[in-house]
């Protein structure tokens, strides 16, 4: 999966903690070990808005990523990763959180 960081971004601000909480909260997966992209082995330590390169698609979306790839605007080569939503009217300021609920776990 091809993605293209958006330069830019990172004065944006959400509800949530940090971006990278905002992938941790609306993605529903705990913090990956590892950088999503392709043969990096840093941390990831910041949520980063991207694209994805296929122009029919021009959602924002946020994915973890490591401090060095956040830091470039090039095309980044990823391996299958949960994407979430930027758009803050779909996901921590909607009045109502879409949280899909833990099911009940009384056997
Ligand atoms: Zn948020
Ligand atoms: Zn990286």
């Amino acid at each position: 999966m091809k993605v293209r960081n958006l330069e830019g971004t990172s004065d944006l601000n959400c509800k949530c903690e940090n971006w990278l909480q905002h992938w941790v909260d609306y993605g529903g997966y705990k913090l990956p070990q590892l950088c999503p992209v392709k043969n990096c082995r840093e941390k990831p330590v910041l949520g980063a808005h991207v694209q994805k390169t296929d122009l029919s698609d021009q959602t924002v979306y946020i994915v973890p990523l490591c401090d060095s790839h956040n830091k470039t605007d090039v095309v980044l080569d990823l391996y299958e990763t949960t994407l979430v939503l930027a758009d803050k009217r779909k996901t921590c300021d909607k009045p109502v959180k879409l949280l899909v609920p833990k099911k009940p776990d009384n056997r």
